[in-house]
């Protein structure tokens, strides 16, 4: 079998978190290797070392890892194409840098941050495009070698040839065109040695051997740089596809300001992982019918490039919450126990006190009405502890000056029940009403709110079958105690 020439990669530079901009860079990339039976790589791009953060890039691999994201080459998972890490590989983009000089195709730039601050300013001034003015590239070669000679730093820039179209295809935006007077000699080692991103880009692009760059569409206007420095090189060029932008609902792009944009602030909010790549999938890609709940393996069966929009994408957190809801209700109960008894721990109750086959039947009880997990215990805490209070608007609304009355004699019906399940206490409270002449509603409404301080969940008689007997009995008691009347 020949090997698929599809490779692609993931290439963030670690800020220290990964962003949901950059989880859907990563998750299109993961599903076209997939879908292509090609491979996928992750880079780390760190050259900007003012920007270093510690761990980072062990924390993104971590949340990679936690979305189910596995990557066939990268740091930690090998690949003959390493190192994967650009700060190990500063050595090759100095010897492409030399390739370059050699070619005329960059030169060195001796100018002084001063200098060149003082030429943007006088550009702005004159409402000029803010570009290099070329001074260095006059420079002779004897100025040159004096300037290296007396130790002065320089970066290198790359020479935009004069005059040129650079044009490229882009599968999700088509021929995408720019003119060369658009382009600045841009810096492609910095005076301290590194790199910028875009030699490391293209150089890493090219020894990898990418075949597709799939990136956010921020990168669409570095792309002509690229390819110029692809024509330099006489390098064969990857095909290029730019991600639509991620919006905020009012259509700016998205931002810290209107919402979270780390993905482990998504995490520990308590999403799933199921429900966070289904949403990440459909900004900006749709199946071409009205399916919306997807398993990361549907849609590494599902994805295509073709079907991603060119329009930015709005990132709708109700929606997120909606497959949220949708992927948890579909879980298996055992998963959804084991998770359960995690938040349970978290939130300093012991799980063992309640034990498995109680907190399944709550699982039954709940699972329709649940969209995260912390929703057991904030929709049902009662289920977990007696009600320490009781909701005014129920009270006012459900308990009336005979409700007392009412459920004591209720609770003495409840206490001859042998073992009663949902039927029996049915028709036990159906007989109550009835002897004490009064509608069902009389004694349904104040016992549900005796049980667990609320006026709404699930079926009144599966939450007292839950809860058992004795537990219930004893609620009734103490809502008979502590339940005044409202003031008419
Ligand atoms: N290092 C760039 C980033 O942080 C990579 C852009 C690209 O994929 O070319 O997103």
């Amino acid at each position: 079998m020949t090997e698929s020439p599809v490779r692609v990669r993931f290439a963030p530079s670690p800020t220290g978190y990964l962003h949901v901009g950059g989880l859907r860079t990563a998750l299109y990339n993961y599903l076209f290797a997939k879908k292509s039976s090609g491979r996928f790589v992750l880079r780390i791009e760190d050259t900007d070392r003012g920007r270093y953060v510690e761990g980072a890039v062990q924390n993104l691999i971590k949340t990679l890892k936690w979305a189910g994201l596995d990557f066939d080459e990268g740091p930690g998972a090998g690949g003959e194409s390493g190192p994967y890490i650009q700060s190990e590989r500063t050595e090759l983009y100095r010897q492409h840098a030399e390739i370059l000089l050699e070619k005329k195709a960059a030169y060195r730039c001796f100018c002084t941050p001063d200098r060149l601050e003082q030429m943007r300013r006088e550009q702005e001034k004159q409402k000029l495009t803010p570009k290099y003015d070329r001074t260095c590239l006059r420079l002779s070669e004897d100025e040159i070698r004096e300037n290296l000679n007396s130790g002065k730093p320089f970066v290198v820039r790359m020479k935009v040839p004069d005059d040129v179209n650079v044009s490229f295809n882009d599968i999700i935006r088509g021929d995408v065109e720019f003119h060369s007077r658009q382009i600045d000699d841009q810096v492609l080692i910095k005076s301290d040695g590194y790199p910028t991103y875009h030699l490391a880009n293209v150089v890493d692009d090219h020894h990898m051997r990418i075949s597709h760059v799939i990136r956010g569409e921020e990168w669409l206007s570095s792309t002509p740089k690229h390819v110029l420095l692809y024509r330099a090189f006489g390098w064969e060029m990857p095909q290029f596809a730019h991600l639509p932008l991620l919006l905020n609902p009012d259509r700016s792009k998205l931002s810290k300001r209107q919402g979270d944009v780390a993905v482990e602030d998504y995490q520990q909010k308590g999403y799933l992982k199921e429900a966070l790549i289904n949403f990440i999938a459909l900004l900006g890609w749709n199946p071409g019918d009205e399916r919306e709940i997807f398993s990361l393996a549907e849609l590494e069966k599902e994805f295509s490039l073709e079907r991603v929009n060119k329009a930015g994408a709005v990132f709708n957190v109700e929606k997120l919450n909606w497959l949220n809801f949708q992927h948890l209700r579909s879980k298996p109960d055992g998963e959804v126990l084991a998770m359960l008894k995690e938040h349970l721990a978290k939130s300093g109750m012991d799980p063992a006190k309640f034990g498995d086959d109680y907190l399944l039947r709550v699982i039954t009880a709940m699972r329709e009405r649940v969209s995260f997990i912390k929703d057991y215990t904030e929709k049902s805490p009662y289920f977990f502890r007696a009600p320490n209070e009781y909701d005014p608007a129920i009270i006012k609304k459900r308990w009336k000056p005979q409700s007392a009355e009412y459920l004591s004699k209720l609770g003495e019906q409840f206490a001859k029940l042998a073992s009663p399940q949902k039927q029996e206490y049915e028709d036990s409270l159906h007989r109550t009403a009835e002897s004490l002449k009064v509608g069902n509603g009389e004694l349904i409404h104040p016992l549900r709110l005796a049980v667990s301080g609320m006026g709404e969940g699930p079926g009144l008689f599966d939450i007292l079958v839950i809860l058992g007997k004795e537990e219930t009995i004893r609620r009734i008691g103490s809502a008979i105690d502590r339940i005044k009347p409202a003031a008419a």
